[in-house]
């Protein structure tokens, strides 16, 4: 719709970031429009019915707040390690080079609860991955795992067969 594709308008390309050769996909101004922010959040949240949101750190934490704000729902935030004071549990995942992690904070998660896994970006899969992994471990189940912008190229979808993926924008 027209209110989503201004918003995708405002995503910067940012070249060999983080390192020489990486085109980086940077959503920072379209998060600053409240116009663009307003039309992803409304979008994420129509992507499933859910009970809760879980935010990947960092920027899924401000979409995913957003959406569950919105859509009157509470907002667990998915971690990377050491950050956390009480652990539930924690995924060790392989990255391009080398590995990553993601914990789940105790006493966040009920067994049944339907979850909304929000991110920004979908590149190659591993972390939404891990993320759907850690919610479902937990007894929970994925509604979606939403995110505002897939990196076709890199294929991730491949790497996440069976995952209720939604994509508001692709390039
Ligand atoms: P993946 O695990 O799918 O390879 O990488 C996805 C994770 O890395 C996401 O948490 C996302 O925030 C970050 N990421 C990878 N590439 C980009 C990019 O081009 N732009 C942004 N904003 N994040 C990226």
């Amino acid at each position: 719709d027209g209110a989503l594709r201004e918003a995708a308008a405002l995503v910067r390309e940012v070249p060999d970031f983080p390192e020489p050769g990486v085109l980086f996909r940077d959503i920072g101004p379209m998060l600053a429009s409240g116009p663009a922010l307003g039309a992803v959040v409304s979008a994420l949240g129509r992507s499933a019915e859910f009970d809760v949101v879980a935010g990947v750190e960092a920027r899924g934490f401000l979409v995913g707040a957003a959406v569950a704000q919105a859509f009157g729902t509470g907002v667990i935030g998915l971690r990377k390690p050491g950050k956390l004071p009480a652990v539930a549990d924690r995924i060790d995942y392989a990255l391009e080079y080398g590995t990553a992690a993601l914990e789940l904070p105790a006493d966040t998660l009920r067994a049944g609860q339907r979850v909304l896994v929000v991110d920004d970006v979908l590149a190659t899969g591993g972390t939404l991955g891990a993320a759907c992994s850690l919610v479902r471990q937990s007894g929970a189940e994925v509604a979606a795992a939403a995110v505002v912008l897939e990196l076709t190229a890199l294929r991730g979808r491949r790497n996440l067969p069976g995952e209720p993926v939604e994509a508001l924008l692709q390039v």
